[in-house]
């Protein structure tokens, strides 16, 4: 069902005025006479316009609109001198909807709608009167998709982007606006209107249990009591969980996450990377039970999108699907593309959580500007700065060559002996050029040598080939830095001051050695022709992890 066209109008009582707009205005009109108010008549401020339009106009009359106000008698006047018409209210007034409301009502709790979503979803009738019957209730938001702001620039109101360009081929003897930064997530535009309610209440309790095939070592249970604490205090209402490469941390927040689903509060658990998605749902699946859990990401069909879950496991994208729903978003590598650096998701972020929400962020390397940031707004902080065997992370050792030149055509002997000799290596290079000279170059002498890049269609192969030990020297571009464990992989990162290896970049590669329980320790090297300011970052972090594990005694090898 399309969108309606809106007819803004004024209903007034002596002094007393209510400003609104309405696919049907004479729907408003009985529904304020079914509260007991006496108003006259509705009388139009405009013919029907579309919902941008009749916004637009609306707010050159008042800010409060749906709202009771006094108008002193110039206004009325205004208003009267203003208004074309006066609507008569048909003999039979529209019946207020009202079944299937509570239907529409639990279909849109806590989420935020483009209109046609909404549309496709809803398999009622007549979805503008059953959404205007919310809007005035009180219960429902709903505005053009995109709109103008207080300064008359056009934004998009589901990602707060200004980045919006004209679609003359959208609607007919018009040109829409259509927003270029979520249009991923379905088009928002001038001609299409957003729809968002609030959860309002708390679920009823549920009996919820974690169970976990092995059991938390020492420091995941100590980082997961800090987690519990986190989520039952009243007062703080952010929380760092930093915790080193390969330390299970998704683990460490079930049971933080359960307390918050026990008492009929709702959880989201945001990832990066679509991938991961459908396997943590199961692995959450396996874990926590007594509660329902979506998997959300791009492309999942309406029918689950249609389900309702109190835990969602979600990519990052998919905040901007809810609203004011969460008691408790977890978000993990923040420091990673698409979160960091990203208003739109981030105050995606903000509106997913209800008023007083809390939020836990999780990092293997937490930035500087996020280390301080949390220092002055005051966050609760959660190390574990070990892995769960207990040794400590692999200190990468520098190797500098000034003779190392920008080209891979002469690396010195000394590394291809290292190369050699290594029984499984990761050799990250800062280029996709570079990744494939360097895997060329070296295939010449050593056997089983690939390379693996972004764009690479048999990427995840290769992966599996390096796993399985088809292939041992795998040249690869940052983009394997996460997520991914190789058991007995060591690491090299050729030309590692480079630019584009920024402090956590290098923590993630290096963190790529030493995590498998029966192969814990590995070694790492950074190799470049100078040393750079990140590369000292980054070895100082590890060691500094190292120390602090040593400090809680957390470390069952010296
Ligand atoms: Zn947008
Ligand atoms: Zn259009």
């Amino acid at each position: 069902m399309r969108l309606p066209k809106y007819i803004v109008y004024y209903l007034a009582e002596k002094k007393r005025i209510r400003l609104g707009l309405s696919p049907d205005p004479a729907l408003d009109y009985h529904y304020w006479q079914s509260q007991g108010y006496l108003y006259s008549p509705p009388r139009a401020l405009s013919g029907p316009l579309p919902l941008f339009s009749a916004q637009r106009l609306l707010s050159t009359f008042t800010h409060k609109p749906f709202v009771e106000q006094n108008a002193t008698f110039l206004q009325r006047l205004r208003l009267k001198w203003r208004s074309h018409r006066s609507l008569t209210p048909p003999l039979d007034l529209p019946s207020l909807p009202s079944v299937g409301q509570q239907e529409l009502e639990s279909l849109m709790r806590g989420k935020l709608y483009l209109w046609q979503e909404l549309a496709r979803l809803w398999r009622g009738e007549d979805l503008a009167s059953a959404v205007q019957r919310l809007v005035l209730d009180g219960k429902c938001q709903l505005t053009a998709a995109v709109g103008q702001d207080s300064w008359g620039r056009l934004v998009c109101r589901r990602c707060g982007s200004t980045r919006v360009e004209p679609d003359r081929w959208c609607c007919k003897d018009t040109t829409c606006f259509q927003c270029v930064e979520c249009d991923a997530l379905g088009k928002a535009s001038t001609c299409t209107a957003l729809v968002a309610m609030a959860r309002t209440g708390q679920d009823i309790r549920r009996d919820v249990a974690v169970k976990l095939a092995f059991s938390l070592t020492a420091a995941q249970s100590a980082a997961s009591r800090k987690l519990v604490e986190f989520v039952q205090n009243q007062t703080s209402h952010t929380c760092l969980l930093w915790a080193v490469c390969g330390a299970g941390k998704t683990e460490v927040s079930y049971e933080a996450a359960r307390i918050v689903l026990a008492k009929g509060g709702r959880v989201l658990f945001a990832i990066p990377r679509r991938s991961v998605v459908r396997e943590l749902a199961e692995r959450f699946k396996g874990a926590i039970g007594g509660v329902p859990i979506q998997a959300l990401y791009g492309g999942v069909s309406s029918e689950q999108r249609r389900r309702e879950a109190p835990l969602v496991i979600a990519t990052t994208h998919q905040v901007l699907r809810f609203y004011r729903n969460f008691d408790l978003v977890i978000l993990d590598e923040v420091d990673a593309f698409p979160y960091r650096g990203s208003q739109m998701l981030q105050r995606g972020v903000e509106r997913s959580l209800r008023p007083g929400g809390k939020r836990i962020y999780m990092t293997a390397t937490p930035d500087r500007a996020m280390l301080e940031r949390a220092k002055g707004e005051r966050w609760d902080l959660v190390r574990i700065p070990v892995r769960p065997h207990g040794h400590p992370l692999p200190v990468p050792v520098p190797l500098i060559d000034p003779s190392l030149g920008e080209e891979p055509g002469r690396l010195p002997l000394r590394l291809l002996s290292i190369i050699e000799s290594s029984p499984r290596l990761f050799l990250f290079v800062p280029s996709v050029r570079l990744c494939k000279a360097v895997a060329v170059k070296l295939a010449k002498t050593i056997p089983k040598v690939a390379s693996c890049h972004a764009q690479d269609p048999q990427r995840d192969q290769k992966l599996l080939a390096f796993r399985n030990g088809e292939i041992r020297v795998l040249v690869a571009t940052s983009v394997a830095e996460r997520g991914i464990t190789v058991p007995g992989a060591e690491v090299m990162v050729l030309f590692a001051n480079s630019q584009l290896f920024d402090e956590g970049v290098l923590v993630q590669m290096a963190g790529r050695s030493g995590r498998a329980w029966d192969n814990p320790t590995g070694r790492v090297w950074f190799v470049a022709n100078s040393q750079s300011q990140a590369m000292v970052e980054a070895i100082g972090q590890i060691k500094e992890q190292n120390h602090q594990a040593e400090q809680l005694r957390l470390l069952t090898v010296a």
